[in-house]
C-alpha cells in the first residue's frame, strides 16, 4: 500500500510494523471486539502499525496519512471498553509505546510532563519516588496511558479529594492532523478565550494525536483512614453520600455499593438487602481526622449503620482485579459495564429505571450499580449487567438489548450517558439525542475545520452526517 512505503521511506522500516502478529493485537477492550474474536470473526486488521518514538516522528506520520488520505488511528494500550479502536483494512494504526518518557518532574511547582504513551502506573511510579502523587487511579491503572486518560476524559477511583483528569492537566501537546504541533501554555488557569485543552479531552482520536501531557501534581498523602457504613437501602445511601459533598467535604473515595454490588464485590460484609457505603478519607493528617470524624456523623445523621472497615481495606486491595471478558463470553455470558451521570434528582430514578428494564431482561444473570465519584450537584451511576443467553448467536442481540434500554431510560429521566468511559463507536447512536442537533453540529464542525479529511480515527465520537 502507497502510505506504507511513505512510512517506510519517512520513519525507516524497524518503525512500520507490517507482521499479522503485530497488527493483531491493536483494538481496544469493547465487549463487542472482544466477543468477535471469541467467536472466531477474522479480527480486522489495519494496513501497518506505527511505532514512532518522538513527536517529530509522529509529525511524519500525521503528515504521511494526511497526503494519502489514509485513516489514522491512535492507541495507547488498548483499555478502552468503547470500540474507539477498530481499524479498517486501509487504516494505519499509530501506537504511541514508544512516547513512554518522563521529561519533567518540578517538585516546587508540582507539575509533571510525561509523553503520551506512558503507563498510567509507571507515570505514578515515578513522581512518587518524589514524595509526589498524580492522584489518578482508574481501575486500569496498570493497563491505561497517560495520553489515553486524556482522550477519553477519565476518571480515577479518588478522583473526590484529587479530581477527573480535567482538574489535574495543565498542558497538553498534540500533533494536529496538518501535522503542525500545538503546544498550550502552562498555567493553573487562563482567560485566553475557550481552552484548547478543553478540545482535546475526550476527543478520543479524533481531532489529533496528543503527544505529551502536563499534569499538576500533590504531596503524597500524609495519613489514610478508612471507614465502612450500611444504608439501610440504595436510596438511604445516596442521601448520606449527598449530605457529606454538599457539606463540603471530599472523602477520596465514597462509594455506595448497592446490595447486588455489594454481595457480588464484598460477599463477607454484605448484609441482606442492605447498601454498603465505603469511605477512604486521605490527604494532611489533621483534615483526615476532622473529615473522618465530620462524615461519620454525617452518615449516621443519614441512617447508616457502622460496618467493618475491613471492608473498605479488602476493596482497596482488590479494587482492580476484574473478570476475565473472553473467559465469561466462552462460557455464554454477555457482561459489561455502562457509566452514566446526573444531578442529585436523578441518581435513585436512574438506578430504579436501571433494575426495571435491564433487570426484567431475559436470561438475566446480574444487575447491580454503584455511585463512585460525588460532586456537589451530582453524582455518577455505573452500573453492571450480565445475562446468558440460550445460543451464543443470541449473545450480541442480548447486549445491545441492555445498552438500548439504558440509554434511552437515561435520556429519558435526564441523565447524561457517559460520566468517564467516552463514546467510541457504543454511544455513537445517541449521540444526537444527548447534545442535540445544534451540540452535534459543532463537534462535527470542529473536526472538519481541524481534520478536513476526516482521516483521524473515523467513526468514533461523531458521524460524517
Ligand atoms: C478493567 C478496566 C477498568 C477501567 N477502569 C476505568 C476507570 O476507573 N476510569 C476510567 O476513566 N476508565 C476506565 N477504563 C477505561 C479505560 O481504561 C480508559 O478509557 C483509559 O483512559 C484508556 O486509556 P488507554 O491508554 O488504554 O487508551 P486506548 O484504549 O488505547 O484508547 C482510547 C481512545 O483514545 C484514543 N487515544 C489513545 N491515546 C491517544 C493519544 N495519545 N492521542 C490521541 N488519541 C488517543 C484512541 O484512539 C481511542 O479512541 C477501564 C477499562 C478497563 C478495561
Amino acid at each position: 500500500m502507497p502510505v506504507v512505503d511513505a512510512l517506510r521511506a519517512r520513519l525507516g522500516p524497524d518503525r512500520v510494523l507490517v507482521a499479522e502478529a503485530a497488527r493483531g493485537p491493536h483494538r481496544d477492550s469493547w465487549v463487542m471486539s472482544i466477543l468477535e474474536e471469541v467467536h472466531g470473526a477474522a479480527p480486522s486488521l489495519p494496513a501497518c502499525v506505527v511505532r514512532p518514538q518522538t513527536t517529530a516522528e509522529v509529525v511524519e506520520v500525521v503528515k504521511a496519512c494526511g497526503a494519502h488520505g489514509a485513516p489514522l488511528v491512535p492507541f495507547g494500550l488498548g483499555s478502552g471498553v468503547c470500540g474507539g479502536i477498530r481499524p479498517s483494512a486501509e487504516s494505519v494504526v499509530l501506537d504511541l509505546g514508544g512516547l513512554h518518557r518522563v521529561r519533567t518532574i518540578d517538585v516546587a511547582n508540582l507539575t509533571a510532563t510525561f509523553e503520551a504513551g506512558m503507563r498510567g502506573s509507571e507515570a505514578e511510579a515515578a513522581v512518587n519516588r518524589a514524595g509526589l502523587t498524580i492522584g489518578h487511579f482508574p481501575q486500569s491503572h496498570e493497563v491505561s496511558s497517560v495520553g489515553g486518560w486524556v482522550a477519553t476524559r477519565s476518571s480515577g477511583q479518588l478522583s473526590n479529594r484529587y479530581g477527573n483528569i480535567e482538574d489535574l492537566i495543565l498542558g497538553l501537546e498534540v500533533v494536529l492532523p496538518s501535522g503542525e504541533v500545538l503546544t498550550t501554555p502552562v498555567t493553573p488557569r487562563a482567560s485566553i478565550g475557550p481552552s484548547l485543552v478543553e478540545l482535546f479531552l475526550g476527543s478520543e482520536g479524533t481531532l489529533g494525536v496528543i503527544t505529551a501531557v502536563v499534569l499538576s501534581l500533590h504531596r503524597a498523602p500524609e495519613r489514610r483512614e478508612v471507614t465502612a457504613w450500611y444504608a439501610r437501602d440504595f436510596e438511604a445511601g445516596v442521601e448520606a453520600v449527598r449530605a457529606i459533598h454538599q457539606a463540603g467535604w471530599s472523602p477520596a473515595v465514597s462509594r455506595l455499593l448497592d446490595p447486588g454490588d455489594a454481595r457480588r464485590l464484598l460477599p463477607t460484609h454484605a448484609r441482606g438487602g442492605q447498601s454498603l457505603l465505603l469511605f477512604v478519607h486521605e490527604g494532611p493528617a489533621r483534615l483526615v481526622e476532622v473529615e473522618l470524624e465530620a462524615c461519620s456523623t454525617l452518615a449516621r445523621g443519614a441512617g447508616c449503620e457502622p460496618a467493618p472497615a475491613e471492608a473498605t481495606s479488602t476493596w482497596l486491595e482488590h479494587r482492580n482485579q476484574v473478570p476475565s471478558f473472553p473467559e465469561l463470553i466462552r462460557q455464554g455470558i454477555v457482561f459489561d459495564t455502562i457509566d452514566l451521570s446526573s444531578t442529585w434528582d436523578k441518581v435513585v430514578p436512574l438506578y430504579r429505571a436501571f433494575l426495571a428494564s435491564v433487570g426484567s431482561q431475559a436470561h438475566l444473570l446480574l444487575a447491580s450499580a454503584h455511585v463512585s465519584h460525588a460532586y456537589r450537584s451530582g453524582a455518577n451511576l455505573y452500573l453492571t449487567f450480565a445475562l446468558r443467553p440460550p445460543e451464543p448467536s443470541a449473545m450480541r442481540e442480548a447486549y445491545w438489548g441492555c445498552w438500548r434500554e439504558v440509554m434511552a431510560r437515561t435520556l429519558e429521566v435526564g441523565g447524561c450517558i457517559s460520566h468517564h468511559h467516552g463514546i467510541g463507536r457504543v454511544r455513537l447512536g445517541w449521540m444526537e439525542a444527548q447534545l442535540g442537533t445544534a451540540g452535534v453540529g459543532v463537534l462535527r464542525n470542529l473536526k472538519t475545520s481541524l481534520d478536513p479529511q476526516w482521516i483521524m480515527n473515523p467513526g468514533v465520537v461523531v458521524q460524517r452526517g
